[in-house]
């Protein structure tokens, strides 16, 4: 069928048409209108609020990491230091340091300071000059190549001191570094017991022992976070130990 329309009636259509077509360009120009302002009003509520500046801890302990690097557990040390933007001390074994050289990289990229734990733990006390001095400069060496600064402090292992020993490190431009907090956490008493000792014991300016190589440090690992939180509850800071440079 052939539907035939009289003039005036297809005039009246396609007013009809236009009429149709003007409110449907207006309602959707509305649309946008309002999707965006809905978009920004979104963004607007998902914003954060200003930030309160973080209160400077007025108190400080020194965080430090013996016996690594270790690939089983340097690295999830590392992201639970990072959770609680603290920046720690590792004493690394150099032969650790050399079997792992992307890792031992990894401890300054991130912020940490590297410093010498001797190449093999060696008893200190009980070794020649020369054999001292071995040591300690290939485990400088090995820290460097590594893009380390230059190690300025030494822990001696099982923190053994004797006079001849502090001349010893002196004359190689290193300070001596122990704790005087021990987390006992390589006798793996649990990690309550490792927390509640550090909760026991530090002070402003405490220096603390943990290991991040060395043996099974499952039970540091586990205690840490609550470590760091009761530390951060209790206003302490979190700084590197003072090894500056030596000239070399
Ligand atoms: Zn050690």
């Amino acid at each position: 069928m052939v539907l035939r329309h009289p003039p005036d009636r297809r005039r009246l259509s396609a007013a009809v048409l236009l009429a149709l077509l003007v409110v449907a360009v207006v309602v959707g120009l509305g649309t946008v209108a309002i999707g965006k302002s809905q978009v920004r009003a979104g963004q607007a509520a998902a914003a954060p609020p200003p930030a309160a500046p973080a209160p400077t801890p007025s108190k400080y302990v020194v965080l430090t990491f013996d016996d690594g690097p270790d690939p089983r557990y340097t690295p999830q040390i590392l992201d639970i230091l990072d959770r609680y933007d603290a920046k720690a001390t590792f004493f690394v074994i150099g032969a650790e340091a050399k079997r792992h050289p992307t890792l031992t990289r990894t401890l300054t990229q991130r912020g940490h300071s590297v410093q010498n734990h001797t190449w093999s733990h060696a008893d200190l006390t009980k070794l020649s000059w020369t054999a001292f001095q071995r040591q300690v400069k290939d485990t400088d060496a090995q820290i460097r190549a590594a893009g380390g600064k230059p190690p300025g402090c030494l822990r001696p292992p099982y923190g053994t001191r004797t006079p001849l020993l502090d001349r010893r490190a002196a004359a190689l431009g290193k300070r001596l570094v122990l704790w005087d907090v021990d987390s006992r956490d390589w006798t793996r008493p649990g990690p309550a017991a490792i927390e509640q000792r550090v909760a026991a014991n530090a002070r402003d300016g405490s220096v603390i022992l943990f290991h991040d190589g060395g043996g099974n440090r499952a039970q540091t690992i586990a205690a840490l976070p609550g470590v760091l939180k009761m530390l951060k509850d209790s206003g302490f800071g979190f700084r590197t130990a003072a090894c500056s440079t030596p000239a070399q």
